[in-house]
């Protein structure tokens, strides 16, 4: 692959991911898939998913993982239904991950993108080691499918997030960097989290957001990549400083406006291009 090729967050079924008609349109060659539902993840549909894919000149990058009953209403309510840290779900979700991951596998695709959760800060928290023991049990199963899992970043602080992924102590654990959610969680600056965490990041989101008025309290504001708090040179210059040479991939979450979401996208695309031709 060429260095920093596009790439767009997508989705066939499920997922806020932009549609494959627009990833054609726009000529991207990579995408983050959010994993598909669970009636749409059979081998035959995997085939058939990959023929068009091939088709289309389209390498899938990441499987994202996604788990019913999610909201990312607010902060509270992320902390309260997202990922693998709500005891409730744990034991469902994490199997559901699992199969994700063989999906995923059966699409030739070596990385999962998770959600955690909110892990914990205090690793006296006994939750906390619970959320360490089940990301190790996610590493091994998607380890032997030849696979990394990439933790999406937002919810923790790099410190926290160093860490939880040195208690973890899997060698196929790693990051998916998304700077605009360290700012709408109000969880660090990006570019300074990004320098903590580089050695880990092995896939990104261009994605740009707004600090609310009380960070961490309060959602911030998503906004098209290159308008927000990100600063997007700023954040292709850090990812080459750190030799990071994989794909950027632009994340605008917008489903409920679907033309405004593909022109966004679009100049989204143009300015990576610059960016990229600048300094690349
Ligand atoms: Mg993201």
């Amino acid at each position: 692959m060429d260095k920093w090729p596009i790439g767009v967050f997508a989705s066939i079924d499920a997922g806020l991911g932009v549609k494959l008609e627009v990833v054609r349109e726009l000529g991207i060659p990579t995408i983050h898939l959010h994993a598909p539902h669970r009636s749409t993840r059979t081998p035959e549909r995997a085939r058939s998913f990959l023929e068009t894919l091939r088709a289309m000149g389209v390498k899938i990058t990441v499987v994202f993982a996604g788990f019913e009953g999610e909201s990312y209403a607010d902060i509270p309510t992320v902390a309260r239904t997202v990922g693998l840290v709500p005891p409730e779900t744990r034991k469902e979700r994490t199997q559901e991950l699992k199969e994700i991951s063989d999906f995923a596998r059966l699409l030739e695709v070596d990385a999962i993108g998770l959600h955690v959760g909110f892990v914990p800060h205090e690793p006296t928290d006994p939750l906390y080691q619970e959320v360490v023991a089940v990301t190790r049990e996610a590493c091994d199963h998607c380890q032997h499918n030849g696979q990394r899992l990439h933790l999406e970043t937002g919810q923790e602080a790099a410190d926290t997030l160093l860490r939880f992924i040195g208690d973890v102590a899997r060698d196929n654990l790693f990051i998916n960097f998304d700077p605009a959610n360290m700012i709408l969680y109000g969880s660090g600056e990006p570019i300074e989290a990004l320098r903590k965490v580089g050695k880990y990041v092995r896939s990104v989101h261009c994605k740009d957001a707004k600090w609310a008025a009380n960070p961490g309290k309060e959602w911030g504001r998503e906004v098209p990549f290159g308008q927000g708090d990100v600063g997007a040179e700023n954040f292709l210059r850090t990812l080459k400083e750190l030799g990071y040479t994989g794909p950027l991939t632009i994340e605008r979450e917008i489903p409920e406006e679907p033309a405004r979401q593909k022109t966004e996208i679009g100049q989204a695309v143009r300015l990576i291009e610059e960016l990229k031709a600048r300094i690349g």
